[in-house]
């Protein structure tokens, strides 16, 4: 069979094209090379009954009419594939020392909070939210697709927003001289970029913090329920999607590519795929390796030279008779840095290994929703996330894998420290199972060059102009994942209906 669509990767931007196109009347095939589909989005499950999602934690633009949600109804899953909200009253708990501050939905209770905290910096404070308010309206503005009548409505917002093309997070701190610990509290979401104020892109920042004031969401049956529902759709239109199928070369005639050999894991036998069109998902850079980068156009090649975003350390956990909720915890995530600059915490851990003294969130899926799935009733799911270097990593494990064991221990026993000390004290004891992830554990199970977590890295130069997108100058071949659209779970819903809304002429 040659489908009309070949999909390299069963990544999030992968399905909802592939779903999209499969519901269009369209034929879809799918190539991954994990035995689970969803990419760093995919389910596993661990003794048995422990099942963890591999990076997901929480998520925005789920509400009635946002993104995900016209995708869903697009595809008739809108009743099926539900969302729980996080706390609006404050989804992401901030601790710093002798600082706390629960982040609200509303920018104005935002500006309350901090004004207590900091009365002395209420201008500056007040002014950099306003600031915030109307680059994230400018940015909706500039957001493909481009209306020019509402560039044009909206001129104030769109020109606020422009200026910041190239500023870090850092950058408009220094420009509205925020107090150090404000600057903490209001960044301490940096796990979410892994990159801290001084390298993140305003606008990454500005979206992402935006967007889960907007409403962050947590899927009602769990991230693997919304994986396998679009998996479903595919395969309900006939479409396949084939695990355990790693795509080792790409096949150029002219400049055409016409199709991929994969070879298939569980026998080692190499076969070829053809399509009508080949839809990359893996990380674009690696299929232009694949094929030769001086196949590509120069202006693809320069877009292509993006550095990778910084990998991370994951600590997979399940408590016993101890129910979080009476230390603290609910429908929100906790970010906690014992630094009180970012920028030093980050340098500590990413360039010199030294978690001593750790930031980290700390998430609980089990009291996002009622519904069971993740682990048995007397059990919770707690997962903590950091920063991690690859390369020391990559090198730990090839040379000394009890050293590579003792360091992933040794941050783990820094973290659980830190909880035990400000959280939970005891946590040790109710602690039934653990499993933690560096970045070559990214790597092996994501597919992911150097394990970086975000794709490209979330810094100005990367979320510029020059940013890659779906076009690759090959003739039927086209780009669909976080580096040629953006990392997370909504905005990967975009990038693969994007990139539908431009093949099939549909609007969605
Ligand atoms: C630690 C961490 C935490 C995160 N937390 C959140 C969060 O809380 N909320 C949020 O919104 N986002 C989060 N993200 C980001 C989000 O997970 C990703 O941006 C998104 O899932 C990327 O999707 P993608 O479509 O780019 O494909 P990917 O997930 O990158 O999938 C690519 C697929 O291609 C496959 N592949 C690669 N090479 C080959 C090959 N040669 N042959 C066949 N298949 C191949 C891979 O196995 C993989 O399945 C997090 C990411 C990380 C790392």
């Amino acid at each position: 069979m040659k489908p009309d669509y070949l999909i390299v990767g069963s990544g999030l931007s992968a399905l909802v094209f592939g779903a999209l196109m499969a519901n269009s009347g369209k034929t879809v095939q799918i190539l991954e090379a994990h035995e689970h589909p969803g990419g760093f989005g995919h389910t596993f499950t661990m003794a048995k009954k422990y099942t963890f999602n591999a990076q997901f934690h929480y998520v925005w633009d789920c509400g009635e009419g946002q993104t995900v949600n016209q995708v869903l109804k697009k595809l008739g899953l809108d009743q099926e594939v539900t969302f729980e909200r996080y706390d609006p009253e404050g989804f992401d708990h901030m601790r710093m020392p002798g600082y706390a501050l629960d982040i609200p939905s509303e920018p104005e209770e935002l500006k309350e909070r901090l004004f207590m905290l900091f009365p002395a910096h209420s201008d500056r404070i007040s002014q950099f939210i306003n600031e915030v308010e109307k680059t994230g309206a400018g940015l909706k503005r500039l957001a493909p697709p481009v209306k020019p009548i509402e560039l044009l409505k909206h001129a104030g917002e769109v020109v606020c927003a422009v200026q910041y093309l190239n500023s870090t997070l850092q950058d408009v701190f220094d420009k509205f001289q925020l107090p150090q610990a404000a600057q903490t509290l209001l960044a301490l979401q940096w796990l979410d970029f892994l990159l801290p104020p001084n390298q993140l892109s305003f606008y990454a920042w500005v979206v992402l913090f935006k967007g889960y004031q907007a409403g962050a969401f947590y899927p009602t049956q769990h991230f693997a329920h919304v994986i396998n529902s679009l998996v479903k759709v595919i395969e309900s239109y006939g479409g396949q999607v084939l695990l355990n199928h790693e795509v080792t070369n790409f096949r150029l005639t002219d400049r055409t590519i016409t199709g991929v050999e994969a070879m298939d894991l569980t026998t080692h036998q190499t076969h070829e795929f053809t399509g009508n069109t080949v839809i990359c998902n893996i990380d674009p850079k690696k299929a232009a390796n694949m094929i030769g980068e001086s196949k590509f156009s120069k202006t693809v090649r320069r877009k292509l030279n993006y550095e990778y975003s910084a990998s991370n350390y994951m600590a997979y956990c399940v408590v016993k008779d101890l129910d979080l909720r009476n230390y603290g915890f609910g429908k929100w995530n906790l970010f906690h840095t014992g630094h009180d600059d970012l920028n030093k915490a980050f340098a500590q851990m990413y360039e010199h290994n030294d978690f001593s003294n750790p930031s980290f969130a700390m998430t609980t899926p089990t009291l996002l929703t009622e519904a069971s799935g993740d682990c048995p009733e007397d059990c919770q799911i707690v997962e903590f996330l950091t920063v991690a270097n690859y390369d020391y990593f990559k090198q730990l494990r090839q040379s000394d894998r009890k050293a590579y064991n003792q360091k992933k221990q040794e941050i783990f026993d820094s973290i659980l420290d830190v909880v035990e000390k400000h959280y939970v004290p005891n946590f040790r004891k109710h602690l039934v199972f653990q499993i933690t992830g560096s970045p070559t554990t990214n790597e092996r199970f994501c597919w992911c060059p150097n394990g970086n977590s975000y794709g490209s890295s979330l810094t100005p130069r990367n979320m510029g102009l020059g940013r890659l997108n779906h076009e690759t100058s090959l003739d039927h071949f086209y780009f669909c994942n976080a580096s040629s659209g953006y990392p997370g779970f909504a905005p990967t819903f975009w990038t693969g209906a994007l990139l539908y809304q431009r093949l099939s002429g549909n609007v969605l």
